[in-house]
């Protein structure tokens, strides 16, 4: 049961969308070099519901932030820029609007025929998005019918393109937003038993809050990468010259404390891949026990039984969630655990035995360096969105879309 409106009322609650007007907050904070896109993907992850829009006959109007221009207009951070991008993935012409509100946009809405694309200028060029002002919302809701958020990215924010024009225009999921939240909400919001829970990366005190909610929702909490030296540290293991939050023993040894409190199985690395020095491939480079690490080593991967044994946690549980990559994945070989358990992942979900779900910027850059980010349940490319979910907070840009449909 979706706990929000998608793209299929649209029509039964608004009749025929021809020719209405619908704002759609999109993801268009594309990398750029040299004033052209280098990657699109986040273009591509909203063109199914620009274009089903658009085909229905709307004249759809996209919104969204590039950069932090801070409330002021700059011509470095103008959307225009990304209008060739957007143009190449949607196959189709799209008109730019320098105006986000006002009568600029009113004569660009009378211009458009139905079905056309326009992007309107940078959200963020005017102070009163980010401080979520009510008079921007009625300001640009007045050139419009309705209102999709397809930006799950930007859902962690309480902006007016993310939150307060749902307050007073009727108020959609995207496609790209409904199937975020329909695999977030099968990972942890209503998860099939056991969950496991694998979180990787550099510091603890990055993701405190991710671990903290973690160890209580589920079975098998594995930790990896630099975070699992502060809590091997905390435990007394002597992690040489290891990336390590000593400052943290006491955090860490709470959060193992909550886990045993809360049932979660906490699986920490027993083997590693240590070197002397941090490059690829080096002299120094040995496997050996967690209690074996000498004071001039550090731990860069954990090591291959290690990896084993976590493959065979996730052949025992229905569903994961993987946050974090378990070694300095960008160096060889300390690739190879995160690369060998994201293969065992991809395998049981192909097999149809495990519901995999991950995401976070180095996350997404390990698995694809894995080759299996298309054998994944579902990828989350959001980045902030995606951890403060893992972190079990409320969404503002989905909270409100949530409240909207209760209030009918
Ligand atoms: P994400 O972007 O997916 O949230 P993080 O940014 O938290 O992930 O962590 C990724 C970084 O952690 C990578 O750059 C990786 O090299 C680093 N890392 C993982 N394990 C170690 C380790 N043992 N020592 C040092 N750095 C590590
Ligand atoms: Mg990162």
């Amino acid at each position: 049961m979706a706990k929000f409106r998608t793209l299929d009322t649209v029509g039964e609650d608004l009749g025929d969308i021809t020719g209405k007007v619908a704002l759609v907050r999109v993801d268009l904070n594309l990398p750029m070099n040299d004033g052209s896109v280098t990657d699109d993907t986040r273009v591509r992850a909203s063109a199914p519901t620009i274009l089903e829009l658009a085909d229905k006959g709307a004249k759809v109007l996209l919104l969204a932030h590039f950069g932090r221009p801070k409330g002021a207009r700059n011509s470095e951070q103008s959307l225009s820029m990304v209008v060739g991008c957007v143009q190449d993935v949607l196959g189709r012409e799209v008109m730019f609007v320098p105006e986000i509100a006002g009568d600029v946009v009113k004569q660009s809405v009378g211009i458009l025929r139905a079905g056309d694309i326009a992007i309107l200028e940078n959200t963020r060029f005017w102070p009163g998005e980010e401080k979520n002002d009510a008079e921007l919302a009625q300001a640009i809701a007045a050139n419009a019918d309705f209102y999709v958020n397809d930006a799950f990215s930007a859902a962690h924010r309480a902006h007016v393109t993310t939150e307060g024009l749902a307050r007073v225009l009727p108020a959609y999921a995207g496609r790209s937003m409904q199937a975020e939240l329909v695999a977030l909400e099968k990972a942890l919001g209503n998860p099939e038993r056991p969950v496991a829970a694998v979180v990787g990366g550099a510091k603890v005190s990055s993701k405190l809050d991710v671990l903290q909610h973690l160890v209580t929702q589920v079975d098998h909490l594995i930790i990896g990468g630099g975070m699992a030296n502060t809590f091997l540290a905390a435990r007394g293991v002597n992690v040489g010259k290891s990336l390590c939050e000593h400052d943290l023993a006491a955090t860490a040894e709470a959060i193992l404390e909550a886990a045993d409190t809360s049932g979660c199985t906490v699986h920490l690395p027993y083997e590693v891949v240590v070197s002397k020095e941090f490059a690829a491939n080096p002299a120094s480079l040995r496997t050996c026990n967690i209690h074996e690490v000498a004071a001039d080593e550090m731990i860069l991967d954990l090591g291959p039984s290690s990896a084993e044994a976590l493959g065979d946690v996730l052949k025992n549980c229905r569903t994961l969630v993987w946050n974090g990559p378990l070694g300095a994945f960008e160096t060889e070989p300390f690739d190879r655990a995160t690369v060998a358990l994201a293969r065992t992942a991809a395998a049981l979900t192909r097999e149809g035995s495990l519901v995999s779900v991950a995401g976070g910027g180095d996350t997404v850059a390990a698995l694809n360096h894995a080759g299996v980010a298309a054998d994944f349940s579902y990828i989350s490319t959001a980045g902030g969105a995606f951890l403060e979910w893992m972190e079990g907070k409320e969404l503002p840009g989905v909270a409100i879309l949530e409240q909207q449909l209760q209030q009918g």
